[in-house]
């Protein structure tokens, strides 16, 4: 069988030293001579490893201690729902920064709580980030909502917007850990982790703790950020396997040499694509604006900027034929797309790369 090389979107590639680690450990978690799948939530076995992969959060981020590090169930979307319900209440107003279909999403989703105002003008093509000049903030807002990184659109922030003492609230799904941030600019960092940090079923949350005690009165208990901060994060059952992986996959990062590492090797492999783009003479397209390109999701067309339906078919074939999978656009923006997730290696994007070359070779005019 040809080697698989995945640059699917998400649930995206693990480590492969992750699979080994996850193996052995499987049914004999620690020495307890048990699976954690089978291990109480209250145990001793699972209150060490919750303080461990909060450590190693915070060791990674260089979380400040006035922030709380949270495990939530309900993944990306479920943080949707919870930003609003614990954060809307202080002016009943929020701003949302859409960028792409995330944050269309989360800002759809939080006018069930509150009103939201819209800081951009609606679109939908989202190819860069408008210049924060233009920006319509409302001084007013609860929270500015920004999603770092539009998976589907492959529009990244290159900057930290400064919301003039707003609370800033950030979408980090696609791109968590992929690079140093300074989280203290930040009221709130949210992400799922199955696209660059683990499995799915598990949100991990950064909260400000001055922004806790503030969340509406309908708000599930499991969403309250309040409660499951004063619960550790062990409300209820958390999705224990999940946040065990998401640890695993924190604590390679560490030793693969931490987020400079992972931010270094994210450069060096998207700038291999882009440049592969750049040097095709328009045979393939890149939609987005040079400085919001991201390093995580790379969207293309094939034969013009609105795509040959019968190239991209055939490009997407050949790259299975290699090994090459889950290469597919969005079915909202179609084209292709190259996820470049941590760990996607350097040695899979030059096997992807010189398969663009190669097609690019032997189709264009
Ligand atoms: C995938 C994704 C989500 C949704 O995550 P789910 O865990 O599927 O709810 C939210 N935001 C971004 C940026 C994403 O990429």
């Amino acid at each position: 069988m040809v080697k698989i090389h995945n640059f699917g979107a998400g649930p995206a590639k693990l480590p492969e030293e992750v699979y080994e680690i996850i193996k052995d450990e499987l049914t004999n978690f620690g020495g307890t001579g048990i699976s954690l799948l089978e291990t109480s939530h209250r145990s001793q076995t699972y209150l060490k490893l919750n303080t461990e992969v909060q450590d190693v959060v915070r060791r990674l981020l260089n979380v400040p201690s006035n922030y709380k590090i949270l495990f939530l169930a309900g993944g990306g979307q479920g943080q949707f729902a919870a930003v609003p319900l614990n954060l809307i209440s202080r002016t009943g107003t929020a701003d949302y920064v859409v960028t792409g279909t995330w944050s269309e999403k989360a800002a759809k989703e939080a006018k069930k709580y509150g009103k939201v105002n819209l800081v951009l003008p609606t679109t939908d093509r989202h190819t860069g980030i408008p210049d924060v000049s233009t920006w319509k903030l409302d001084p007013n807002a609860s929270y500015v909502h920004i999603c770092t990184n539009e998976t589907v659109h492959g529009v990244e922030f290159d900057f930290i917007p400064d919301t003039k003492g707003v609370p800033l609230v950030a979408d980090m799904s696609s791109n968590f850990m992929s690079k140093k941030i300074d989280v203290s600019k930040f009221g709130v960092i949210y992400g799922g982790a199955q696209k660059n940090i683990g499995t799915a079923g598990v949100a991990l949350v950064i909260v400000r703790e001055d922004l806790l005690n503030q969340a509406l009165p309908i708000c599930p208990s499991i969403f309250d950020w309040t409660i499951t901060a004063k619960n550790d994060s062990i409300l209820n059952t958390p999705p224990m396997f999940a946040i065990y992986i998401m640890g695993r996959v924190l604590e390679w990062i560490e030793r693969k040499g931490g987020l400079d590492k992972m931010a270094e090797m994210a450069t060096k492999k998207s700038s291999l694509v882009y440049k592969m783009i750049e040097e095709s003479n328009g045979f393939y397209y890149a939609p987005v604006a040079k400085n919001s390109r991201s390093k995580m999701n790379i969207p293309f067309r094939i034969g013009s900027s609105e795509g040959n339906d019968v190239l991209e078919k055939e490009f997407l074939k050949g790259a299975e034929a290699r090994g090459l999978i889950q290469l597919k656009g969005h079915r909202m923006v179609g084209g292709i797309r190259a996820s470049t997730y941590n760990a996607v290696t350097v040695e899979e994007v030059e096997t992807l790369v010189s398969y663009m070359r190669e097609f690019y070779q032997q189709h264009s005019k």
